[in-house]
């Protein structure tokens, strides 16, 4: 095997990467001093000096059960022996995959019935997508084509993904964004859009483009990756589900960082006891171990999709849907978040974390919102707290927040001003309050005068 050991020298790991590696939204500067990860223990990151850092994302908010948990990998040993791939295709099917479909139709919101996998969540998106679209011709209403979605939500970058994702950076600079796609804004209650006002948005922008038009609504419940952890007024998605259902608009929630127990509980949509018709997930669900991802439908579009002859089939799938590996993995995550009770965990260690947060920098000038839901938090950074006003990017607020955060040990990101916490669901208590403390003071550290 080719040696990986941090003994074949850092320097000449980074040298190569300079040379040939493209990171995700890559950009040379980001190399200046780059961290060079070697290792992961429980929650923490070691790098190739042997420093260890609280890795308070969860990775991409992905290790629910913090990194290299024994059982997975065991798991995966086992499955990768025994059968390392089987395809779901043309009438193959194999024991992992059957399994974790049941297993997910006993979890997900009550009505999401079966199952589609993918490689992670933009394939999920893009699925979701052709699904709707597909549902309403098959249901002979082929001009409802439009998929609505929200200002500040991230979906992914392939290109169906990055047209319904809300943050013009991960889509414009490719080109024009594929026809079909409308975006309105989300609720936003810290600068003042509620939850009544965004889905009285959702209706108007159906009427505007005509209810015979639009396919789907796609949402995050908690806007993650592009908004900074934003969560919505409890009133929001029940409306938004009465509102799809008045004019028949299937809503499609991409549950893809909120899934498996991350908001205190198995998936978001109970908070609001929502019924989506399309769940989309990914991340959480092998504990990031493997990449995986999926969708869910409800009933109503499995019937659909069992009612039209054969050479009219939703013609859809990937090389890797329902890979035994990962399926298997999957499995064994869940059962370790339901035997070790991690869902209910993360409900009350993140009102732990909040409450720790809010007590360390409420009287902060520079912290407008401490917000959260289970163990996903935001702490949104403002320049003026009177007027609200952001920071300009020249600030950079973001790299001083990282490098004070990694001063600290920990290493998260900072999405849209807003510092975001999803550390893993079985991070022990003691760590957890070192994080809150560890925050207060990264940011005491970037803005010393003020704390
Ligand atoms: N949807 C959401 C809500 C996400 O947060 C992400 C990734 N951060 C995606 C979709 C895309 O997932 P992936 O990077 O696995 O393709």
């Amino acid at each position: 095997m080719t040696s990986l050991a941090p003994a074949d020298g850092a320097a000449r790991w980074v040298e190569a990467d300079r040379l040939h590696l493209l990171h995700p939204q890559h950009h040379p500067a980001d190399l200046a001093d780059p961290i060079l990860w070697v290792a992961g223990e429980g929650v923490d990151l070691i790098d190739a000096a042997g420093n260890r850092y609280l890795d308070a994302l969860s990775g991409m908010w992905n290790l629910h059960l913090g990194h290299g948990r024994p059982e997975l990998v065991a798991a995966a040993a086992a499955q990768m022996s025994r059968l390392a791939f089987a395809t779901a295709y043309a009438g193959s099917t194999h024991p992992a995959v059957i399994a974790l479909a049941e297993r997910l139709a006993a979890l997900a919101p009550p009505g999401i019935e079966a199952f589609f996998f993918t490689n992670g969540g933009s394939d999920a998106t893009d699925s979701a997508i052709r699904t709707a679209r597909w549902v309403w011709r098959a249901r002979g209403r082929p001009d409802k084509t439009i998929i609505l979605s929200r200002d500040l939500s991230y979906h992914g970058s392939t290109v169906g993904a990055a047209s319904a994702t809300g943050v013009a950076e991960f889509s414009d600079p490719f080109g024009p964004r594929l026809p079909g796609f409308a975006r309105i804004a989300p609720p936003y209650p810290y600068r003042g859009l509620d939850g009544a006002g965004a889905a009285a948005a959702l209706e108007r922008a159906i009427l505007d483009l005509g209810p015979d038009k639009v396919a789907a609504f796609i949402a995050e419940p908690v806007l993650g990756g592009g908004g900074g952890v934003i969560v919505p007024d409890a009133d929001y998605f029940p409306r938004v589900r009465e509102i799809c259902d008045r004019y028949d608009v299937l809503l499609i929630l991409d549950e893809v960082i909120t899934g498996f127990g991350r908001t205190g509980r198995w998936f978001a949509a109970e908070h609001w006891g929502l019924r989506p018709d399309i769940l989309q997930f990914a991340k959480g669900i092998t504990g990031g171990h493997l990449p995986l991802g999926g969708i869910g439908v409800s009933a109503a579009i499995k019937r659909t999709l069992e009612s039209v002859p054969a050479e009219a089939r939703w013609w859809h799938g990937l090389t890797s849907s329902g890979h035994p590996v990962a399926c298997r993995v999957a499995l064994e995550t869940i059962r370790i978040i339901a035997d070790e009770g991690l869902v209910e965990r993360s409900a009350r260690l993140g009102a732990r974390l909040l409450d720790r947060l809010r007590a360390g920098l409420a009287d902060h000038p520079q912290v407008g919102e401490v917000r959260g839901l289970g163990l996903l938090a935001g702490i949104e950074l403002v320049a003026d707290r009177a007027d609200r006003r952001r920071f300009p990017a020249a600030f950079d607020l973001a790299g001083r927040l990282r490098a004070a955060l990694r001063a600290q040990g920990v290493v998260t990101r900072v999405v849209n001003d807003t510092l975001c916490l999803a550390p893993p669901l079985t991070i022990p208590e003691d760590r957890l309050d070192a994080l809150a403390d560890a925050v207060a003071a990264a940011i005491g550290t970037v803005f010393p005068s003020q704390s």
